[in-house]
Parts: C-alpha cells; structure tokens; sequence
C-alpha cells in the first residue's frame, strides 16, 4: 500500500459524509470526519486533508489548532470521497492547541456523527463556504455521487461536490446559494426548492 507520513496542524475538522443521489432522492452514507491539515506530508510543507473513522475521533476528540501525526493512503476515486487521504494509521497528538473560534465560524470539538444526523442541514453556497465556513465545525463539503436513470440504479453516474451548513439557522455567515440541480432520465432535470431545506431543520429554533 502507498502509504505516506504526515504531521500538522488542523485547520479544518467537519463530518466526512457521501451524498447519493437519485432524482429526487438523496440518502446520506457517514464515513466519519474530514480533516484539513497545515504541515508535511512525506517532509514537504503542504495543506492536504485525511480522513478519519468516528472511533478515532471518539478517542482524541480533535479540533482546530491541535498538532497531529500519522500514516496515510491516497483515496482510491477521489470523485468519492470527501478528503485526499483516508486509512489513517499510528495516529498521534503531538500537542493539544489552544480553542479556536467560538462563535460563527464555530472552531470546536465536532459532536458525534448521530448530532449531525438529527439536526439536518441546507444547502450552502460554494463561494461562502470556501471564504467564510471551511474551518466551521458545522460545515460539510460532500462528494455527490448522483444516478441518472433512477430505474436502473447500476447505469450512468455523474459526479460533484455540494456543500452544506449544519449549523444555527441564526448564523450571519449562511448564504444558501443557488437551488441545486439533478439531472434524471430522458434529460429531465429535479430542481431541489427552498422547502426542501425547511423541512430538513424544521424541528431546530433560531439559535440551536
Ligand atoms: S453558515 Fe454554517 S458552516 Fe458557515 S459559519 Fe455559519 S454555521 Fe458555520
């Protein structure tokens, strides 16, 4: 295995999800978390991101500004996976830092993947995810695995990354972006519309 040692900084720590879609359908697969990392990858200073299982996160509960160092692997279809890397062993913290953002953009310690599935999410635009929310805890940037021809699930794929917002519906920062898009069979296109969202976090108030 094309394994490579790393160590660095976390500037980023978000929910490592996979979204299918089909038409109008969309089912989540968790993975676990995404991590950006600021440091050396094989002794070259790079930003490179890994992805982590919920146990070792369990474990050592990461967030932004710790110092961490391991092993990793190359993804096999980065059209499907959330970081570059994944597999990640001899996973070490090197030195806890100090808290980071308390408020929007929220740089805390991520909850279990369970919170991010009870409380729902909205579509985020692209552009204010990558200028204002890339290190928010609240934050997910996910592969979109989409199936054009809903009635025969082995057919055509087509591949994106979409990004969302599980954060207070009060955020500042949030700016929902354009409606998203799904191409289906026979050209026919499935617009996702506002209500979609709505319902996804009705059962949260402003602030939560
Ligand atoms: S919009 Fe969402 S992801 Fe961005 S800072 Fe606010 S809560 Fe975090």
């Amino acid at each position: 295995m094309d394994k490579h040692t790393f160590k660095g900084t976390i500037i980023s720590i978000q929910p490592r999800i996979r979204l299918t879609r089909s038409f109008d359908e969309a089912s989540h697969t968790y993975l676990g978390y995404a991590i950006t990392l600021e440091g050396e990858l094989d002794n070259t200073n790079t930003t490179f991101s890994i992805g982590i299982g919920k146990a070792a996160h369990a474990k050592h509960q990461f967030k932004v500004n710790d110092v961490i160092s391991g092993e990793c692997v190359p993804v096999p279809d980065p059209d499907v996976e959330p970081t570059q890397f994944y597999k990640v062993s001899k996973l070490k913290v090197i030195s806890q830092g100090t808290i980071g953002s308390t408020s929007s953009p929220w740089e805390l310690v991520p909850p279990e993947l369970e919170v991010y599935r009870e409380r729902g999410h909205r579509r985020l635009a692209a552009r204010t995810y990558d200028t204002k929310c890339s290190s928010c805890m609240w934050g997910a940037r996910m592969p979109v695995e989409i199936i054009i021809d809903n009635w025969n699930p082995r057919g055509r794929r087509k591949y994106r990354f979409e990004t969302f917002c599980y954060g207070p519906l009060s955020c500042k920062l949030y700016k929902a972006g354009p409606n998203r898009k799904v191409e289906g069979r026979n050209g026919m296109v499935y617009v996702e519309e506002d209500w979609v969202d709505a319902m996804s976090v009705e059962h949260r108030g402003e602030d939560e």
